[in-house]
């Protein structure tokens, strides 16, 4: 190392730009009634469990074939992690599911739901679902309408071996501040009509509006993790 050179780039304590530094940031400013889901797709093993031993549980992830070693390298994590997947979920991999995650947010669809419940009775489970829905046209989401809910919801709630806990949405892509907030506050409302606890809704782009509409789920990724690699 030449004379004058420094050694010490990094400060001595965690730089703010750390996958740390973010989530206690994020942990401070969140209401208490708000439940933060880290969402780790793309991201490794490491990096969640540094998260891990801060006290972070629950981790989302969106493909089965990406999760599935993840979770593997994490299982001497115990009953410390609890996964939720949040993916456009595929009828063939609804055991894969159904088996390793405690929570599905992306039941886009009564097909899946009844999937699901007949194959956690099968794989003695009970996933706790959100029902997705699609408040805004929007052809690169899934979800059903709220009409829809409304109508199937005698069914959707009698399923057996699922628990609804509440619903699940995004806001179309380019969505205006406004715009999200109100998508958000239909979102609360249909979950209150339905008498269902949870909204899982808001991303790292929106979840300020998610919070003021009483989201109870914040799907959070780049913003905890940071971009891709
Ligand atoms: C990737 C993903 C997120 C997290 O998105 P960020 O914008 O990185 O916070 C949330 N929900 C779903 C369904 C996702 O696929």
């Amino acid at each position: 190392m030449a004379v004058g050179e420094t050694c010490s780039i990094r400060p001595l304590s965690e730089p703010l730009d750390s996958v740390s530094a973010r989530w206690l940031e994020l942990v401070r400013r969140l209401p208490p009634q708000v439940k933060l889901l880290a969402v780790s797709k793309g991201h490794c093993a490491d990096s969640i469990r540094e998260l891990v031993d801060l006290g972070q549980r629950d981790f989302g992830e969106s493909r089965v074939q990406e999760a599935l070693p993840k979770l593997e390298a994490l299982a001497d994590q115990g009953q410390m992690l609890r996964w939720h997947f949040v993916g456009g979920l595929q009828a063939n991999k609804v055991r894969a599911v159904v088996k390793h995650f405690e929570l599905i947010h992306s039941v886009a669809s009564q097909a899946l739901a009844e999937r699901i419940s007949r194959i956690a009775g099968e794989e003695k489970r009970c996933p706790s679902i959100f029902l997705q829905v699609k408040f805004r046209e929007d052809p690169r989401k899934g979800g059903m309408t709220a009409e829809q809910i409304r109508e199937l919801w005698p069914l959707l709630h009698d399923l057996p071996h699922l628990s609804v806990v509440g619903l699940m949405t995004m806001a179309p892509l380019g969505s205006s501040r406004d715009q999200c907030l109100e998508v958000f506050r239909d979102c609360r409302a249909l979950a209150d009509e339905l008498s269902l606890p949870d909204c899982s809704m808001g991303m790292s782009g929106d979840w300020p509006e998610a919070v003021a509409a009483g989201g109870t789920w914040l799907r959070l990724g780049s913003s905890i993790f940071g971009e891709k690699s």
